[in-house]
């Protein structure tokens, strides 16, 4: 599942596509005017940031062929579909203290693209799982404590609404897109996932549901 928009940064870039994010943070860095941007990773950015308590920066998101040539980029990066997003570990970030970490942190969300770097950790929204290093040595992440932050029902927005539909459709429980809305969509979801774990079926995600996706 992906949502892959198209921008121009020169019409939005100053636009804010989630509450801490603008759309030029996620343009190619040769200065391309177009950029592409999968929607779905917003929600997941937006937790990190909530996370580790300090504003997040982006080395790369989106790249131009050319561009990513330069970079050494693989000629198939997700980043070509804007889909692939460079985090740098930064010492503001509180709570975690590694990429290790960090890499723990979106394998906890359900992100199947995570490549751990000394410096900074690539993630993608690839829909099979590639866990690795830099290197290319497959990673087995452990998992990190997501709170619960309160009942999710028909009707509800916010960025736990959308970490909650990332992680139901990285496991095969189609919510469409991560779009922190909560819908007929994604109401069907959650009750397909508490059906499967032998949960009270309502369709709302609270304390219980929660517990068993993160
Ligand atoms: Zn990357």
């Amino acid at each position: 599942m992906a949502n892959v928009k198209t921008y121009y940064k020169s019409k939005s870039g100053e636009t804010k596509i989630s509450e801490h994010f603008k759309i030029r943070e996620f343009a190619s860095k040769d200065g391309a005017d177009k950029l592409l941007i999968d929607n779905d990773i917003l929600c997941i950015l937006e937790r990190f940031r909530e996370y580790v308590e300090a504003p997040v920066t982006i080395n790369s998101a989106y790249r131009t062929v050319s561009w990513n040539k330069k970079q050494g980029g693989a000629s198939n990066s997700y980043h070509l579909y804007g889909r692939a997003f460079d985090i740098p570990l930064k010492s503001s970030y509180k709570n975690l203290t590694s990429t290790d970490y960090m890499c723990k942190f979106f394998n906890t969300l359900g992100v199947k693209g995570i490549i751990k770097y000394p410096t900074f950790v690539h993630i993608d929204t690839r829909t099979s799982k590639y866990h690795a290093t830099s290197s290319g040595t497959k990673q087995s992440y452990g998992t990190v404590n997501i709170p619960f932050k309160g009942n999710l029902k028909n009707g509800s927005k916010n960025i736990y609404v959308g970490i909650m539909q990332f992680k139901l459709n990285s496991l095969g429980y189609s919510t469409g897109n991560a779009d922190m809305i909560f819908g007929a969509n994604t109401e069907k979801a959650v009750k397909a996932f508490q059906k499967d774990k032998g949960l009270a079926v309502d369709g709302i995600c609270g304390k219980n549901t929660w517990g068993k996706l993160f």
